[in-house]
């Protein structure tokens, strides 16, 4: 089931330049027959992961999984913004842009008719410095359509890794939007870690499959979170609604810092790790390729 996915996601990816400093992003698809071929997908692949200035550096991928049109690309086009900007521009908050910036990158929203199931990786690594003074290689996956089997296949990974020491994955976080209820349960990680840990709790009165599920995940991850990121705003439901700075809400634009910080500040970035140890760029296209060609057979 796997398969077509795999290997569309990484063939379709997205070119990204700099400009002047300024961040232009260009999109280009190959929807022509010849980026299906695996050695298409290799020399992409390789593009991104063994690239001289990634390959010997260890990894953080971050992937947004979730229901289609859940608005997982047009999250991971502000972090690309967060990652694209200067550290003070981080801090003092003018990394959303001014007010008229449209939001690009990973496509998102009905901007193109096809639905590509797949995972697309953005072609360009993020470069972060943790306190260590190590070098770490942040890398975006948006996941489209892979929904229906992302418990399956995490699942089964989560098998497989068992008997390695350490966790299959490192940090599992449940984003809520649209969360309505700040007094109950306040937005952010405070009020979302509560409300998780109400709704993972294991409870013998409960379906024995709901409890395998909370225990399962618990075992397959270092860190299970929960954000509550309220609603974006009135805006979006307009055809004509771009993802400008202006047309989101305050509590939205704060709450997006908030979440990006906590995902990519040098101190909370969480390095893919197998079997306890960081897994380098060029050791994750090998787990790629393998991983391909099992799907694929
Ligand atoms: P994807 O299919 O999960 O990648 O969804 P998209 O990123 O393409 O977004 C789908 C739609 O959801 C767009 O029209 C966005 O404007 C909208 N959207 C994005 N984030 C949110 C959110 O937090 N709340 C609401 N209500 N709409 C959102
Ligand atoms: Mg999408």
């Amino acid at each position: 089931v796997v398969q077509l996915r795999l290997t569309r996601a990484v063939a379709d990816v997205t070119a990204y330049s700099r400009r002047n400093g300024q961040s232009t992003i260009q999109r280009y698809c190959d929807h022509d027959n010849a980026w299906q071929t695996t050695s298409y997908l290799d020399e992409k692949l390789r593009g991104i992961l063994l690239n001289d200035k990634i390959k010997d550096l260890p990894v953080a991928v971050v992937s947004v999984a979730g229901a289609y049109r859940g608005g997982k690309s047009f999250l991971l086009n502000f972090f690309l913004r967060y990652l694209s900007a200067s550290q003070i521009d981080r801090e003092n908050g003018s990394w959303l842009g001014d007010d008229t910036t449209e939001l690009v990158g990973f496509s998102w929203r009905g901007g193109s008719v096809r639905n590509t199931t797949g995972i697309v990786m953005w072609p360009e690594a993020f470069i972060i410095r943790i306190p260590t003074g190590e070098k770490v290689a942040v890398l975006l996956m948006d996941t489209q359509g892979t929904f229906d089997s992302t418990s399956t296949l995490f699942t089964d990974y989560g098998k497989l890794m068992k008997d390695q020491t350490g966790k299959a994955f490192q940090v599992l976080e449940f984003l809520v939007r649209d969360w309505m209820s700040p007094w109950e349960y306040n937005y952010g990680h405070d009020g979302g870690d509560l409300y998780l840990a109400n709704k993972l709790k294991v409870d013998v009165t409960q379906p024995k499959e709901l409890q395998e599920l909370r225990i399962h995940i618990n075992s397959s991850f270092d860190k299970v979170t929960c954000f509550l990121m309220p609603h974006p705003g009135l805006g979006v439901a307009n055809p004509a609604f771009k993802g400008r700075p202006r047309e989101l809400t305050p509590e939205f634009a704060k709450e997006l810092k908030e979440l990006a910080t906590s995902i990519f500040s040098p101190d909370n970035l969480s390095m893919k790790l197998l079997g306890g140890q960081p897994v380098k760029s060029r050791e994750l296209f090998n787990y790629f390729k393998t991983y391909m060609t099992i799907f694929n057979s």
